[in-house]
């Protein structure tokens, strides 16, 4: 018999949670046939609305359902950590709450696994759903991250997935605070296979992601991974050095040959702005790192929790909620 734990993050989810959980269970009846025992790990990332009560009367209803409740909103990769830190499945799932990850892919994904692959992972082949700008830029990221990191992020690539035990396990020793997930499911390396689906649009509810949330994520996705930019700048610093040096020798040699020359205000001007422009920008590349360096340092646990309720009994949760005490976990 294999245990499969179905991670869900949940972050104001409150109106498609039921839909969620009927859908999946319809998905994973033939698998729950044939000897998989599913367990859900719904994961309340500080919600502002009743997310959390539909937890719990989820799991005072069917059985096998556990939750973890943050104590704020921490975010997508927090709640993905916490949940694959309270698995202890055979396998881990991790898919999205607003259905756009099809649960319908659960079975073909566990075919997968069973063929011997450490992870099956879904790859979106549109992006309906999703502005042209947003899509632009994503497909920019992408092709910037690419060049920039050793770390080949397939396009398209959701984090929905299926993985074997020793995957996440792997996943976990990665104990960073900023976490990116995308990098770091290609980091630990292992077989993966890819399979299409169609993005659909949620079942309820809006997307959290701003346009200002997606741009720091995706600097922070290429600094997490890669030095590259340090080096690009020191390159850059290079060469300018050595135009600056040849330039100089030139205008020496003029000078000495035909006398003092008064150079243009716009030449000054213009090499004034550009070095003082680049000098800024050095500035904020080398203060990306210096924050990755500040914010790790401070070794802060990765999300808090304020309940906790994890059940692997065959029978719904009775005594509701179970309080955490002093088991604060990084
Ligand atoms: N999510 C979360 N914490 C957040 C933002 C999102 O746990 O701070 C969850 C959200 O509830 C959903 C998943 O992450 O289950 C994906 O979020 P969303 O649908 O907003 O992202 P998109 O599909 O637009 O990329
Ligand atoms: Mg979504």
């Amino acid at each position: 018999m294999n245990t499969v734990d179905i991670i869900v993050p949940c972050y104001n989810e409150a109106a498609g949670l039921d839909l969620f959980y009927l859908r999946t269970m319809e998905s994973i009846e033939e698998l729950q046939n044939r000897g998989y025992e599913f367990r859900f790990i719904f994961v309340n990332d500080g919600s502002k609305d009743d997310t959390l009560q539909v937890m719990i009367r989820l799991s005072a209803q069917h059985p096998r359902i556990s939750y973890l409740s943050f104590s704020r909103n921490f975010g997508k990769e927090a709640a993905m950590y916490a949940g694959l830190q309270a698995s202890t499945g055979d396998y881990v799932i991790i898919m999205d709450a607003d259905l756009q990850h099809p649960p319908e892919l659960i079975p073909q994904m566990a075919a997968s696994l069973e063929a011997g692959h450490d992870c099956c992972a879904a790859m979106r082949t549109n992006r309906k759903g999703e502005s042209p700008i947003r899509s632009f830029f994503s497909r920019l990221f992408y092709r910037i991250s690419n060049r920039l990191t050793n770390v080949k992020l397939a396009y398209g690539a959701v984090d929905y997935r299926m993985m074997t035990r020793q995957m996440v396990d792997s996943i976990l020793e990665l104990c960073e605070v900023e976490r990116f997930s995308k990098g770091i499911f290609a980091w630990v390396g292992f077989d993966t296979e890819w399979i299409p689906y169609e993005n659909v649009e949620r079942a309820a509810g809006t997307s959290k992601w701003s346009f200002k949330s997606l741009s720091r994520y995706a600097i922070d996705g290429i600094t997490s991974f890669s030095v590259v930019p340090l080096r690009i700048l020191s390159v850059i610093g290079g060469v300018i050095s050595l135009a600056a040096f040849v330039y100089i020798i030139i205008t020496l040699v003029q000078t000495l040959l035909y006398g003092i020359n008064v150079p243009g205000y716009v030449t000054t001007l213009c090499a004034v702005l550009f070095l003082g422009g680049l000098i800024e920008l050095s500035i904020g590349v080398v203060g990306e790192y210096v924050a990755h360096i500040y914010m790790e340092s401070k070794h802060r646990p990765i999300y808090l929790l304020k309940e906790k309720c994890i059940n692997t009994s065959d029978e719904p949760v009775k005594d509701q909620p179970v309080k955490r005490e002093d088991d604060s976990k990084k």
